[in-house]
């Protein structure tokens, strides 16, 4: 496959979830389908902490927003939701995250989405409230949620 369009390396068929999707390396999967599957995370932040991946070779979101067909596409994030409203966190709420790059700490690079869940979450990103740049005026304003 050639470079992805994400600024990050091409796929690398040894990377932790390639060797879980070919089940070199044991998950505690939720669910799995033909374009995806979901496992519990090893170090969970929350207490459901579930990891969605789709089976083909992306690297990132960049990757799988630009290259991915869109039954892929449908098929992921029908995943995640589905994985969400099983696990029983419509009710109270969750969070799906997803890393990009260096910028957003993503440490695996097969593309993947986080879900949490299970408890409050707080804020979205660590130390936004001191953030200074685009968009702080805006979240330090009188209507700003504290
Ligand atoms: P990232 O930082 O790339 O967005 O997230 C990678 C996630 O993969 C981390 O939350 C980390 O705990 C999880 N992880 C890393 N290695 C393994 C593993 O071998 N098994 C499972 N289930 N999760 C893993």
């Amino acid at each position: 496959m050639s470079a992805p369009p994400s600024g990050l390396p091409p796929y690398d068929d040894t990377n932790i979830f390639a060797r879980i999707l070919r089940g070199e390396i044991p998950s505690k999967r939720v669910h799995e389908d033909e374009y995806a599957v979901a496992f519990h995370d090893i170090n969970p932040q929350a207490p459901v902490h579930v990891l969605v991946i789709p089976r083909g070779r992306y690297v990132s979101l960049a990757d799988f927003s630009a290259t991915a067909s869109d039954p892929e596409i449908a098929g992921f994030w029908r995943m995640v939701g589905r994985v969400a409203r099983e696990l029983g966190l419509e009710e109270r709420g969750y969070r799906a995250l997803t890393n990009m790059g260096p910028e957003g700490g993503q440490e695996v690079p097969h593309f993947h989405v986080h879900l949490f869940g299970g408890r409050r979450l707080g804020r979205m990103v660590p130390g936004a409230e001191r953030q200074v740049g685009p968009g702080a005026e805006r979240q330090m304003g009188a209507g700003a949620e504290r």
